[in-house]
């Protein structure tokens, strides 16, 4: 069998595929060739099977409002009759809200001249901006996503940006201290200013903190490395864990493993006050044996605790409603051409797959009628607070 660039997005991959050109075939493979060759290659880790029984869940079915009966004869009146109570189920179907489909995680390296294999142009990365939200996307922090807090607006489909190995394209400043516009976090605030109510400054950047590139330390530019991490988390960015040294987690000793971890949280946490590190990205997506190790742990006076951890390919990521959904395993998409255009064509095309907002993060909607692959996903173990909603599918 011929790999493909999303034969990790098992079990949620698509029973329908969008057509690929054949041309494209060797060009994929080509590419996935590449990225196994690749230091930040992907492992592959095929999602647990969906369990044979799936459980039960508890789900409010919303039924549509009885239209009103008409009086026989109208009253007439002179105050203004309220306008009626919009109609739940209407109004999920009018946005086809399905809180049970799959979220991409896009992942970013390097935003700099000129486009390559872990490069993206700063203009591709503005047009991939300018498509996702024309497209109907809405970005969240990573550690949203891992704990089920989407808060998206009704109708948009939630997408996360992350960026490892923090380069200085990624984030950088110019000499008077204010954002360069050509760099990623300027390109995201542009976006955001431009876009109030369909884009925000939302992404994941997962930090290195001791490697032998100097742009790859925190941005790359010392002289600003507190500054731009304390305006990032303002701003509303997420900065996650790269591990301290780019360190392979399953080449280490459990001391290393915790050493790592815990310095890394330790120290971004030092010169953010009051911000906490939840998520981390695995160097080159290689896990330790032992993954309890990646939950918490302590290394001298240094503690850590991570709630989600990214994975460096997988394709479409189950909902976290999704029984298939583990934080600590959360699939990407490379931030490539053909990666992107792949999975944007396919949702285009096959919108019943895409997670689409309710606009409530209280609830998870989910239409009574779903493509094979989704029906009987929904998690018996919602996030606390949040309730299931079935709905009748619009026609
Ligand atoms: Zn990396």
């Amino acid at each position: 069998m011929t790999p493909l660039p999303d034969s990790g997005v098992r079990p949620g991959a698509p029973s329908r595929r969008p057509p690929r050109s054949p041309a494209l075939g060797p060009v994929v493979a080509l590419l996935l060739a590449a990225v196994l060759l690749t230091a930040c290659g992907p492992t592959a880790t095929a999602e647990p099977a969906p369990p044979a029984a799936l459980p039960t869940v508890p789900v409010i079915t919303v039924t549509p409002a009885p239209s009103p009966t008409p009086t026989a004869t109208p009253t007439p009146t002179l105050t203004p009759t309220p306008s009626p109570t919009p109609d739940p189920v209407v109004a999920l179907q009018a946005v086809r809200a399905n809180e049970i489909g799959w979220i991409l995680v896009l992942e970013y390296h390097m935003i700099e001249e000129p486009e390559g294999r872990w490069s993206r142009t700063p203009d591709n990365f503005r047009a991939d901006v300018e498509r996702l939200i024309a497209e109907g996307y809405y970005p969240l922090n990573l550690i949203d996503l891992a704990r089920g807090q989407i808060d998206v607006p009704a109708g948009k489909t939630p997408i996360v940006l992350t960026f490892d190995d923090s380069s200085s394209g990624q984030c950088r400043y110019l000499a008077d201290g204010t954002v360069d516009p050509r760099s990623a976090c300027g390109i995201l605030l542009e976006m955001a200013r431009l876009h109030p109510d369909d884009w925000r400054p939302r992404a994941s950047f997962f930090i290195l903190l001791d490697v032998d590139v100097p742009d790859r330390v925190i941005f790359g530019q010392p002289e600003f490395a507190e500054k731009k991490l304390q305006e990032m988390v303002a701003w509303g960015f997420e900065i996650g864990s790269h591990s301290y040294t780019h360190f392979r987690l399953d080449q280490g000793t459990v001391e290393e493993v915790h050493w790592q971890l815990a310095h890394s949280e330790a120290r971004i946490e030092s010169m953010v006050p009051g911000y906490e590190v939840s998520s981390l990205s695995i160097p080159l997506g290689m896990y330790p044996d032992d993954e309890s190790l990646l939950y918490a742990g302590d290394s001298e006076e240094a503690h850590y605790d991570f709630e989600a951890a990214v994975e460096v390919a997988g394709g479409a990521s189950p909902s976290p409603f999704s029984v298939n959904f583990d934080p600590y395993h959360i699939k990407r998409t490379q931030a490539i051409e053909d990666e992107l255009t792949y999975w944007l064509t396919f949702f285009q095309e096959n919108p019943e797959f895409r997670y689409i907002s309710d606009g409530d993060p209280r609830t998870a909607a989910v239409p009574d009628v779903l493509p094979e692959r989704l029906q009987g996903l929904l998690r018996e173990d919602l996030p606390a607070g949040m309730v299931a909603i079935e709905y009748r599918a619009a026609p």
